[in-house]
């Protein structure tokens, strides 16, 4: 890993390289062939500079078109959960990216309700990929569970609000959080660091799990633990976005033009969004291992607890057990289907049978 891990974070460093190249570090070339699948949800009161922040990252116009509300609609605004998909290669990497937008988040007067949209969200994909996964096409399922949820926080409070803490506090056992300081070029270097370590102190004082970058292996190189260590000590990440080139000692850059001069969206001394992208990049893979293991287990034990009954799969196939054993006039592809078909009914039956002895004891 480490000379191709060097070779990756110098890569990301490079101003207009997103970097999904460097993804077969971290998946099997198998997955590579299929495409990579991450899904990525946004977060935040509206203004927060999140679309501009998301189509500056993956250098592209993807995030999903909304008709922005009125001041009176504002008031009685619910939350939407809107998805988009696209397709991104990079040096014959395929990256299907699809960015869950949440407009209306936290514009109401009563923010009470603005959780359930995005639970509801999360929760029918889990949904979707349990059914799927109990399906006979388990080799090719789409994986459309959120992977990572990008929180932002206005840089014109003094932390975190109480809704920020509410939605963390919601949301930390469904869905990795990166917490990300919106439009800091509003902020002096010395405000960002009391900033960052407010923001930090509250997320420990409620008990929140944001995502935790994994810690480096012991034998790891230099280079690679000073790098996962400025990304670590960077959390939460205070970025910039833009949509505009401007032209910096001849070079063009994605910027923002002050009367005072120019804040560069990719240079790691004005903010910290090279580093996001450099920590999305490199952690997607870590990141579904997260959701699979940790967040979509959750899901799965709570519903097994509940007692709610499995999905059932639908099939056109003939009944293997009513064939008799007489399969000679029936294809391979389609005996071979059956036999399988058979195998789940009997470990959903088995699964129902363990879900009804759990709700006896719990009785
Ligand atoms: P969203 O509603 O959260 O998606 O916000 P937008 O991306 O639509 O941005 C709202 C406004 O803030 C636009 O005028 C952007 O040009 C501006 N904006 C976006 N990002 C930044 C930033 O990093 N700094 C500053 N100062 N303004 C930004």
């Amino acid at each position: 890993m480490s000379a191709e891990s060097i070779k990756s974070f110098a890569s990301l460093e490079t101003p207009g390289y997103v970097g999904f190249a460097n993804l077969p570090n971290q998946v099997h070339r198998k997955s590579v062939k299929k495409g990579f699948e991450f899904t990525l949800m946004v977060v935040g009161e509206s203004g927060l500079g999140k679309s501009t922040l998301v189509d500056s990252l993956f250098d592209t116009d993807i995030y999903p078109e909304r008709i922005v509300p009125s001041a009176g609609e504002k008031t009685k605004q619910t939350v939407k959960v809107e998805a988009s998909t696209v397709e991104i290669e990079e040096k014959g990497v395929k990256l299907r990216l699809t960015v869950v937008d949440t407009p209306g988040y936290g514009d109401g007067i009563d923010n009470t309700d603005s959780f359930r949209a995005i639970i509801q969200y999360i929760d029918d994909q889990f949904e979707r990929f349990l059914r799927d996964e109990s399906g006979l096409n388990r080799r090719n399922i789409t994986d459309n569970r959120v992977h990572c949820c990008f929180y932002f926080i206005s840089p014109f409070g003094h932390g975190l609000k109480p809704l920020d803490i509410e939605f963390m506090k919601q949301l930390h056992n469904k869905v990795n959080i990166v917490p990300v300081i919106a439009k800091s070029d509003a902020l002096t270097k010395k405000e960002i660091l009391r900033l960052k370590m407010k923001i930090m102190e509250e997320i420990e004082n409620n008990g929140i799990k944001i995502y935790a970058l994994p810690d480096c292996d012991s034998d790891e190189d230099e280079f690679y633990k000073e790098k996962i260590r400025q990304l670590k000590e960077a959390v939460p990440f205070a970025v910039c976005g833009a949509n505009t080139l401007i032209e910096v000692k001849g070079r063009k850059v994605r910027g923002r033009l002050y009367p005072w001069g120019v804040v560069e969206v990719e240079n790691p001394e004005h903010n910290d969004f090279i580093k996001l992208r450099s920590m999305l990049v490199t952690h997607m893979q870590d990141m579904q291992d997260v959701t699979q293991e940790f967040h979509y287990e959750n899901y799965r034990s709570e519903r097994l607890a509940k007692g709610a009954p499995i999905p059932k799969r639908t099939t056109s196939l003939p009944d293997y057990e009513k064939t008799n054993g007489n399969m000679e006039s029936i294809s391979e592809k389609d005996r071979i289907l059956m036999e399988k078909e058979a195998e789940l009914q009997r470990i959903q039956a088995e699964l129902e049978k363990i879900q009804a002895q759990m709700q006896q004891k719990a009785s």
